[in-house]
């Protein structure tokens, strides 16, 4: 019998847009920048830095990549005028690299010579494994033209740990999280329990090798498990900073985790993409939906 996380997965596409909005907005900072940036300014306030992404992936056509493009350019110039402490995250399929890597290259080119005049920093997300190599290829690209470029591993992705060595090497800044993408048990680990074990190895690994490491969770005892072990080893708060997506509730613990002085980043995603991408997401791990019903029945 079909889960109540996939039915409603397989039910939203048939709703009108303006029916589907209400699951959507509590993750997305609107439609446009100016819409985005009245949320970021006031998590700014709270306290928070945060990343903004235009929603948008798999781009197949080489004149929307480049506006795209163009568009990621320009939000470093206004974040700069704006004076928000807000860098940016990019999917590397939403500027071409599902046309080409060489497409993708190019476009990412622009992007970091935006980065890097504007003296902010870019992030590339990871994608599903078959962008995997390409996108490691595209973050050595980026990071030539402006050292202030990091990357994403994915814990449930079994070569994460030899990624995590390969690239500490040249100095690494990289977001941990758990993988969002369905993957074959051929290249990533299926459980929660081994994908929690496997994220500990990568932040405590890429910690001890002086990296830089953006610890992205909302599982709240994988936070306390490495809470007590930064504490214990006495990390410096220069190392390392919390993140979560934008929305989702966690209980009080940012701002305890703000108390400690440490620093904590809210994924900021807006852009009139927000229907499609939600439909993805949901298509491509129908259990988030589960997330979508938890929040819609939440206590405010
Ligand atoms: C800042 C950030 C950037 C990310 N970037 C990438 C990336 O580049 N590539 C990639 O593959 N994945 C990315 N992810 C997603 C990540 O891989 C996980 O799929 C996602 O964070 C859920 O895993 P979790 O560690 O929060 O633990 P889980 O055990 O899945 O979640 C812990 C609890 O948090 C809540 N929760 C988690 N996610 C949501 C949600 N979306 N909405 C509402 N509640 C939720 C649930 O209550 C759940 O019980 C990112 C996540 C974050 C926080």
């Amino acid at each position: 019998m079909p889960s109540l996380n996939k039915i409603v997965a397989s039910t939203l596409p048939l709703l009108p847009r303006w029916l589907v909005r209400p699951f959507a907005s509590p993750y997305v900072a609107g439609e446009s920048f100016d819409e985005a940036k009245k949320h970021i300014r006031s998590l700014n306030e709270k306290g928070f830095k945060t990343t903004i992404d235009i929603l948008g992936e798999h781009v197949k056509d080489k004149v929307q990549a480049r506006a795209i493009t163009q568009h990621y350019c320009d939000l470093y110039y206004a974040i700069k005028e704006e004076q928000l402490d807000c860098n940016v995250s990019i999917k590397p399929t939403h500027i071409g690299l599902d046309i080409s890597l060489a497409e993708a290259m190019a476009n990412a080119h622009h992007i970091s010579l935006a980065a890097k005049e504007t003296e902010n920093f870019l992030r590339l997300d990871m994608e599903n494994s078959p962008f995997t190599d390409a996108t490691l290829e595209l973050y050595q690209h980026c990071k030539q033209i402006h050292t202030k470029t990091g990357i994403v591993l994915q814990a449930y992705l079994h070569r994460s740990i030899d990624d995590v060595n390969r690239l500490s090497r040249s100095g690494l800044n990289a977001r941990i999280c758990k993988g969002i993408y369905r993957e074959s048990e051929t290249i990533a680990y299926q459980n929660d329990v081994d994908i929690v074990e496997n994220y500990f190895r990568l932040v405590k690994t890429l910690l001890s090798q002086s990296g830089f490491c953006a610890i992205a969770t909302h599982d709240l005892s994988l936070l306390d498990l490495i809470e007590s072990w930064i504490e214990e080893n006495d990390i410096s708060k220069d190392q390392f900073e919390f993140q979560v997506l934008y929305g989702v509730p966690m209980k009080g613990r940012l701002v305890s985790l703000l108390n400690k002085g440490y620093a904590v980043r809210i994924y900021v995603p807006f852009g009139s993409a927000w229907f499609d991408y939600s439909l993805r997401r949901l298509k491509e791990n129908p259990s988030i939906a589960g997330y979508v019903i938890k929040n819609l029945f939440k206590q405010k």
